[in-house]
């Protein structure tokens, strides 16, 4: 019987299994295909292309602190400069994103005057937050929390757009307090979410590194991933399904297709359908919470072309708000993001499609990106290289109810000892907070089994 059983070996689970390993345990991570999950870095001639995510923000520290506990700490890159940086299209031109937002609220008064991203009345409207009331207490949807503060257009030209690719699906429904509570936060502390933001903002900035707010690796995110996999060494065991989970006295059986294992404890670091199916038999009592976490499906193109052959692309990238009539929700200019992305003279443009549109196959993709493109640049002509990244249902959406969800998942783990479940499904979706949520069930789990006199 080892201590501990990590089951997915996607950022979570590798992160719980590093974990594990650092405080002494003996640790396997059962992973049914590769690690690194949603991570997904291709190098091929030259090229370095994420189908998956492709940066870290540095704001939120625990994907780069595991980077330098796994040795990268050298390797960290930031994005190559460039002012402005990112574009939002919208009535059929690209506006740059105002400087200075502190998730999507602007934290300077400079940059939303000028903007042309916003009519008149938009500001006007938008600078009524500094006036305000406070909202009622508890959740709300994103959109509707937005709109109440800062008025249509900031919802629709800016925070719809910027926050859509995050969870995927329709950002309207989000839960405010599951998906954003430092929007929240900053109103009940501040009441005026610019006036908060200017003052979170100063703060953020002297502890800022490097002076790019996004990170990644020398080589992509795919590093973080290979090198987390490296530190795990024999503990890691991929292409292993885990189909069953039993509870034995002195602690867990999991079965595989190849076979059974028993452990002390088990993280559970899969997606919550996932979860779900597997904890079915044990009849865990939040099965039902566990199931009303939406999915949405998530997809990339990323076209190669010589760097000739396409009009100027200015910054890293650029969002489209609803009605400009792509499919996709926007585009990232990879070799001018990061460095060292493309073969010299090359050109990498990624498409980022969410909801429906990511359903759709490899060749509707794909044509799909190029009409965009066309659309967005002109003559542009077919690429020399394509890669396609599908994640059908690997997006979790904290819709409003999420908050209960949790709790209701929460208290039934406490009916299980020795069982954590950790991910993007619970308590953020990025890589940093997913990285942070599997250490921290691993450290759980270890404060349980100490307090209760066990070893794990
Ligand atoms: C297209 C896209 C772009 C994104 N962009 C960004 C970004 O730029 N920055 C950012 O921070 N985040 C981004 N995200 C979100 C982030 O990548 C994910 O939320 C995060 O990587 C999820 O990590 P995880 O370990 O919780 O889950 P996963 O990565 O889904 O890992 C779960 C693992 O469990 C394995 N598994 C499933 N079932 C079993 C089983 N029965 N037995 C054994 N193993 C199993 C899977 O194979 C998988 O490897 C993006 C996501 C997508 C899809």
């Amino acid at each position: 019987m080892v201590d501990l059983i990590v089951v997915g070996g996607g950022m979570a689970g590798l992160a719980a299994g590093f974990e594990a390993r650092q405080r002494g345990l003996e640790v396997v991570v059962l992973e049914a295909r590769k690690p690194g999950g949603k991570v997904e870095t291709i190098r091929e001639d030259g090229f370095v292309v994420e189908t998956g995510p492709d940066a870290v923000v540095r704001y939120k520290p625990w994907a780069l602190a595991l980077a330098r506990e796994v040795g990268l700490g050298e390797a960290i890159v930031g994005t190559r400069p460039a002012r402005p940086a990112a574009f939002i299209r919208v009535g059929g031109t690209a506006h740059p994103l105002p400087e200075g937002l502190n998730v999507v609220i602007p934290s300077r008064l400079g940059p939303l005057v000028r903007t042309p991203l916003l009519s008149p009345i938009g500001k006007l409207r938008a600078a009524l937050d500094l006036v305000l009331p406070r909202g009622p207490e508890g959740d709300e949807a994103f959109g509707s929390f937005i709109r109440r503060r800062l008025g249509r257009e900031v919802w629709e030209r800016l925070a719809a757009p910027l926050t859509g690719g995050i969870y995927g699906g329709d950002p309207e429904t989000l839960s405010l307090l599951a998906a954003f509570p430092q929007l929240k936060a900053l109103e009940n502390a501040h009441r005026s979410l610019i006036l908060g933001s200017l003052r979170a903002m100063r703060k953020r900035r002297t502890s800022r590194e490097g002076g790019s707010l996004f990170a990644s690796f020398e080589g992509g995110l795919g590093t973080l991933a290979e090198a987390a996999a490296r530190a795990l060494g024999p503990a890691l065991k991929t292409g292993v399904e885990v189909v069953r989970l039993q509870r034995e006295k002195a602690g867990w059986r999991v079965e595989t297709l190849s076979g059974a294992l028993l452990a002390r404890a088990v993280v559970l670091a899969v997606p919550a359908t996932v979860a779900a199916k597997l904890l079915e038999p044990i009849g865990f009592p939040a099965l039902e919470a566990l199931a009303a976490i939406p999915y949405h499906s998530a997809a990339t193109v990323t076209l190669a072309f010589p760097k000739h052959a396409l009009p100027e692309r200015p910054g890293h990238g650029i969002l489209f708000a609803r009605g400009e009539g792509f499919a996709a929700r926007g585009f990232t200019w990879l070799d001018q993001k990061w460095p060292h992305r493309a073969p010299e003279g090359m050109a990498l443009a990624r498409a980022y499609f969410s909801g429906d549109e990511a359903e759709a196959d490899e060749k509707r993709l794909l044509a799909l990106a190029l009409d965009d493109l066309r659309r967005l640049l002109g003559h542009v002509p077919q690429p020399t290289r394509a890669w396609v990244g599908r994640f059908p249902g690997g997006m979790p959406a904290y819709t409003v109810g999420h908050l209960e969800r949790l709790v209701a998942i929460q208290e039934a783990e406490k009916a299980f000892p020795g069982l954590a479940l950790a991910g993007a499904a619970y308590r953020g979706v990025g890589i940093p907070e997913v990285v942070r949520d599997g250490r921290i069930a691993v450290q759980r789990l270890f404060k349980e089994a100490t307090r209760s006199g066990q070893s794990l």
